[in-house]
């Protein structure tokens, strides 16, 4: 008998980092109705790499919340905290493809010869979430200059080469849309990862960046539709960037609406009044809210 085809994956992706706001029910509500609509599997997938920020409170509180609002994912849930080996392996491709390099500079330092040079009236290329791209004066250093400050031990990122790893796919990369980028973009979108400069890969204080940790989990759960916020639309220029280099499967892409707070920015976890426990405590139901964000 032939394999039976296999269900489609789909998965809420949360970080530990705060409590959980209406966005995140947003988000789970839209990857549990598209799956229901095509038989689908939902997963939840635990970001916690940066130990800076992430805390075990907030995983209990969000999984709390999200029982509360009737999000019926599979177990067991994965927490990325668990599974730096294969981050690490990934990691490992790239350096031997000659793909990363040690990145010495620091915030301050990056900010100091950005504000320097716009001081002088020119202007520095920013990332599409309007942040300084990596100057990398250590991208060019030979091998032996590398290993020279490697040795000191001082302090440091790795980064992608962005422009040699774009040079080394070869190829244009794209990616299929069914929601809507932050320009209305949706259909066959062509990636330019090369906005993002020298993106992280990984860092002292947290060992694999959300980029290269994101890829890597989407392959290994089999998730075939990552429904996600338009904030990151951008950032999947980058994931197919990494997932040509990686060898790793495509999976489908919908980015949807943002909730806006009154001031017209998207709501963030520090604001408690439009947190998930807040509706909840407030003896409002589950039913109300899925009602007042899908209609
Ligand atoms: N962990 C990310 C966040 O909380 C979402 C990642 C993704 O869906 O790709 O914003």
């Amino acid at each position: 008998m032939p394999d039976a085809p296999s269900r489609p994956v789909f998965r809420f992706a949360p970080s530990p980092n705060g409590p959980l706001h209406l966005g995140h029910a947003l988000s789970a509500l839209i990857n549990e109705s598209r799956a229901a609509e095509i038989g689908g599997r939902l997963l939840l997938r635990i970001e916690d790499i940066d130990p800076a920020r992430c805390r075990p409170e907030f995983e209990t509180a969000l999984k709390a919340d999200l029982d509360w609002l009737g999000f019926a994912y599979e177990r067991p849930v994965r927490r990325q905290s668990e599974h730096l080996d294969a981050y690490d392996r990934a990691f490992s491709t790239l350096q031997s493809a000659g793909l990363v390099y040690p990145a010495f500079l620091s915030r301050g330092e990056i900010k100091a010869r950005v504000a320097q040079v716009e001081s002088a009236g020119a202007s520095w290329p920013r990332d599409p979430d309007g942040a300084p791209l990596y100057p990398g004066p250590e991208r060019d250093w030979n091998s032996a200059q590398r290993a020279a400050a490697l040795a000191t031990g001082r302090q440091h990122a790795w980064r992608l080469d962005m422009a040699k790893a774009v040079t080394a796919v070869g190829i244009a990369l794209a990616w299929s849309e069914s929601g809507e980028g932050p320009g209305g973009q949706t259909g066959e979108i062509v990636a330019a990862p090369e906005a993002w400069g020298d993106v992280i890969l990984s860092r002292p204080d947290a060992p694999s960046s959300y980029h290269l940790s994101v890829v890597v989990d989407d392959a290994l759960q089999g998730v075939s539709h990552v429904v996600r916020g338009r904030d990151l639309f951008h950032a999947t220029s980058v994931h197919r960037l990494l997932q040509v280099l990686l060898g790793l499967p495509v999976p489908l892409y919908h980015h949807h609406r943002l909730l806006l707070d009154a001031h017209g920015r998207k709501l963030s976890k520090s604001q408690g009044d439009t947190g998930l426990t807040a509706w909840r405590l407030s003896g409002r139901s589950a039913a109300e809210l899925r009602r007042f964000l899908l209609g």
